[in-house]
Formats: structure tokens, sequence, C-alpha cells
């Protein structure tokens, strides 16, 4: 059985939102540095400055034993990769995940960056991963259940010919970075925990270009694509309010960068 799911106030959901938005500029802040030639243990860097200096802590550090503020994870790889010396390189696509805890409440999100000129097939996995963000976004209004979100992310990906990942999902956020429900990027319509007024959760599709299944590398953190193909990943916070689904966490910052960047294409 599912554990009973956390119902929060207005005001805390104010703070998760604080944490959210700390979390885009965090993200913003790595758009503006990403490039071929720059390390993933650059952007962890900067990323842990920047939280600490807007009077942040990084959310993923220390918990479950978790060395660095970003989890970033390259072209095949999925989610929960390590920061190092590795340099990014042209072509390569990197999804950077990042939580803030802040006044006692969690933030959380995850956008999926290109590093100078990616193949069209490469953004086209992007584009739809953010396309089943969306539809999964859209799903998670009072009354819907969990399975609908799922569903709506699968169809998508699905559609497309992509495998979508079934060992890692999304989550209820609060004072805990992880907590009940479990929020799966499959599902069915109309199963699982209800969706109600003051439920916050983490949406966050992880889409393979070729099949779902995936395998854990050797640092005992990676998750990697068991064919070698890229994946995508884009996560969002988002609370279910007055029925509908509030986008807590934001893109904006980070879409404002890559544009006065030339990046942003679409
Ligand atoms: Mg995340
Ligand atoms: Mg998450």
């Amino acid at each position: 059985m599912a554990k009973t799911v956390n119902i929060l106030s207005d005001a805390e959901i104010a703070l998760v939102r604080e944490s959210s938005l700390l979390v885009g500029r965090t993200l913003a802040e790595v758009a503006g540095k990403i490039a071929p030639g720059v390390t993933t243990a650059q952007l962890d860097r900067l990323a842990e400055t920047f939280i600490r200096d807007n009077g942040g802590l990084p959310g993923f550090k220390g918990l479950y034993g978790c060395p660095s503020t970003l989890l970033i994870s390259v072209n095949q790889e999925v989610v929960h990769g390590l920061p190092g010396d590795r340099e990014l390189r042209d072509g390569d696509v990197a999804s950077v995940d990042c939580g803030v805890l802040m006044n006692g409440f969690y933030g959380d999100s995850a956008y999926t960056f290109c590093v100078g000129d990616v193949a069209p097939e490469v953004r086209q996995l992007l584009t739809v991963t953010q396309e089943c963000l969306a539809r999964g976004i859209a799903n998670a209004i009072a009354n819907n259940r969990v399975g609908d979100i799922g569903h709506a992310i699968q169809e998508h990906a699905e559609a497309h010919g992509y495998g979508v990942v079934r060992e890692l999902v999304g989550h209820g956020v609060g004072r805990k970075l992880h907590e009940p429900p479990e929020v799966p990027n499959y599902g069915r319509r109309g199963h699982g925990v209800l969706l109600r007024d003051g439920l916050v959760i983490a949406i966050e599709p992880m889409i393979n270009m070729g099949t779902k299944d995936v395998r854990q590398l050797e640092d005992g953190w990676t998750i990697a694509t068991r064919d070698g193909r890229p994946s995508a990943h884009f996560e969002h916070t988002i609370a279910v309010r007055t029925g509908k689904a509030e986008v807590l966490s934001t893109f904006s910052y980070i879409e404002d960068v890559l544009r006065s960047k030339g990046e942003l294409v679409s």
C-alpha cells in the first residue's frame, strides 16, 4: 500500500516555490556557463556557491551520501551522474538535476542542455521529453490519479518510439526531497493515488531514444541506458491547487540565458 501523502498549506507551498525558484536561477547560472571544454565539476562548484550566496543549501549534497550539488548526466547517462573532471564536448547533451533546501522545504528541478552543435534527432528527443513533462503537468489536476500523469507521459514518448525508464520515478516534495507518492512516468488512466489540492510533487520524465532498459555504472551512482543511446530528463516541482497544476519551479531563467546565447531555437 502507498504511504499517506502530505498535504501542504498555502504558506508551505509558498516556501517550496521559493526553493524551486532558486533551483531555476541556479540552473540559469549553469546555462550561462555550459559549453564545450567546461568540466562538470566546474558547473557543480558554480551551483553550490550560487545556492549558498542566495541563502539556500544544496538539497542533494549529503543526502543518501550524495557528494555533489548537481547531478549531471551526459548523453547515454539517464540520471545521477556525479560531477568530476570530465570535459563536456561539442554535440553532448547534459541533464542537470538540482535541489535546494531553504526555510525547511525542498525544491527540485532538472533541465537537459545542448552543448554546442547537437544532432537533430537528439534535439528532437529533448523536445519530446519537454512535451512529455508538459503533458504530465496538464494531468496533475484534482480528482485525477497519479496513473493519469504517467499515462500521458508514456503515451507521448512511445508515440515517438522512445523508451520510458521504469526504475526511476517522480515523487512528493516537501520537508523531505523524496516523499510519497511515487510518480511514475508510465501508468494506467484512473489508477494510483488520488490527486488533491495541497499535494506537491516532482514530475520528471526520463526518456530514452532507444529502449527503456537502464543499468547502473560502476561508480554506484550513474544510471545509463543499456543500449548506449541518449536519454533526456526534464523536471518540475508542481502543486495541485484550486484543482489545477501550479508549476512552482521554472525554466524561464534558463530560457532567458539560452536565448541571449542564441541557443534557444523554439
Ligand atoms: Mg531532480
Ligand atoms: Mg526529483
